[in-house]
């Protein structure tokens, strides 16, 4: 097992990789932008050492620092946690150029996974079922016109190297393509680097679905069964939860296989996720796949009593894993809700400094918010995390309603309430809902 690790990332998902590193017994090196000099995924690291101001193309971006201090505090692999450089092929090619462990999978999977449009067409040669649409970068707006006709509207215009909900337009018509075609390749190249658009066929209400998945470098591989991640805001996930009400053990089965069928396909190695839509009839469809840990890692953690990390940093170092085959079967029902810093109106993010902050008891929470901590419109707005488990999926929604009443964060205004109107809907408790709950709802 590793000595020392280097965490390339901010916020809870930095304190929460902190927590089982401390668990293993190994020394912590984390990386902090001058915002950040206070945060406690500084405190709480061994070291800590200052990459730059606030803006990430100066911080948490600047993968050459990030190595150089990894070489200079020894440190013998890097976790780069999610978004940032964790889906960045070159940043661990870096690392291993370097002689530190990536924990994380191959340059070459986390590459051919990357540009959506690519990995649907890789996928679908394998039987794969993907969303219909079309499986090249479109040339322009003539070719989107094209392909949307062949499709048959509505349509879902989207940018091939795209995340975080953002680069996807609903299209109704061919009177809007022109418009949306230069908005999303607006935001594709700003946001990305990377200007490619692709199509598919936008599914009514459909629900999604991902399945963990984990394999070790000696060829075993296991699916850890599924999240529900259906309750969105602006196609960003607000909810999830573990077993989804939605799958048959017979679905169940079928998306597992596909999950594992996809992982030996990429020889892919330690954790990562299948995305998929699943619409009414049954049918599911290859959305994306996220080569790395998901913000939702802990409704799989509680249900299968594994420690996601844990088994990412004994992937990365090497060893066997020994899991049953049914290591994903569910025990109970976990759901996560994500508390934001943001206005409930405009749902735009609502930076600031915290005031009385509370937390529950009963409950997991993943956070690094405390009294007096700044959050920085620099960064996600992402304050918490709060995850219930019970027996069943009753259990876990009225433990998770009760903890909601407990919470205290003031000084910013949060999503709070929005969670509870979640928790607290008809539809909801019978799981009767989509990816279009939050947008026909005023919670
Ligand atoms: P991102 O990588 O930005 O998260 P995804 O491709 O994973 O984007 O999609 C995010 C969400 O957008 C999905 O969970 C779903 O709600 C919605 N979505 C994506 N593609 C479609 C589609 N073809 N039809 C309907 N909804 C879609």
């Amino acid at each position: 097992m590793f000595k020392k690790i280097l965490i390339a990332n901010r916020g809870e998902i930095a304190v929460r990789i902190l927590r089982t590193c401390r668990e293993l017994g190994i020394q912590t090196v984390t990386v902090h932008s001058e915002a950040d000099a206070d945060a406690a995924h500084v405190r709480l690291a061994d070291e800590s050492h200052l990459l730059g101001p606030a803006p990430v193309a100066q911080s948490y971006l600047r993968a050459d620092r990030i190595l150089e201090i990894a070489r200079e505090t020894g440190a013998d692999a890097i976790h780069p946690g999610y978004g940032l450089l964790s889906e960045n092929p070159g940043f661990a090619g870096a690392c291993h150029e370097a002689g530190i462990v990536f924990i994380g999978p191959s340059p070459d999977a986390i590459a051919r996974m990357g540009l959506k449009v690519q990995a649907r067409a890789e996928l679908e040669s394998i039987g794969v079922p993907v969303v219909p649409g079309h499986g090249q970068a479109l040339s322009g707006v003539d070719e989107a016109r094209e392909v949307a006709a062949r499709i048959g509207y509505p349509v879902m215009l989207k940018a091939s190297a795209g995340g975080g909900g953002i680069g996807m337009e609903r299209i109704e018509g061919p009177e809007s393509l022109e418009k949306a075609f230069k908005l999303c390749q607006g935001r594709a190249k700003a946001y990305f680097g990377n200007g490619d658009l692709y199509l598919e066929k936008y599914l009514d209400r459909p629900r999604h679905i991902e399945i963990q998945v984990l394999a070790d470098a000696h060829g075993s591989a296991w699916q850890l069964g599924e999240r529900e991640c259906s309750i969105q805001r602006r196609h960003q996930k607000v909810l999830e939860e573990a077993p989804s009400v939605a799958l048959t053990p017979e679905l169940r089965t079928r998306m597992g296989e596909i999950a594992l069928r996809i992982v030996r396909h990429l020889g892919y190695v330690n954790a990562g996720t299948l995305e998929f839509l699943l619409d009414a009839s049954g049918e599911f469809y290859f959305l994306e796949m996220n080569t790395r840990l998901q913000v939702e890692h802990p409704v799989t953690e509680l249900v299968t009593g594994l420690d996601l990390v844990e088994l990412q940093l004994r992937v990365a170092a090497g060893e066997k894993l020994a899991l049953p085959d049914a290591a994903g079967e569910p025990r109970g029902h976990a759901i996560e809700v994500r508390l934001t810093a943001e206005d409930p109106i405009t749902f735009m993010p609502a930076p600031g400094t915290l005031g009385e902050v509370r937390w529950p008891e009963g409950v997991r929470v993943d956070t690094w918010v405390e009294s007096g901590t700044t959050l920085s419109p620099h960064y996600d707005p992402l304050v918490a995390k709060i995850i219930a488990h019970g027996a069943t999926r009753q259990d876990a929604v009225s433990t998770l309603r009760s903890a909601l009443e407990k919470v205290v964060v003031t000084g910013t205004k949060t999503n709070l309430l929005a969670l509870m109107g979640i928790l607290d809907d008809p539809d909801f408790l019978q799981g009767d809902y989509s990816t279009q709950f939050l947008a026909t709802r005023r919670v």
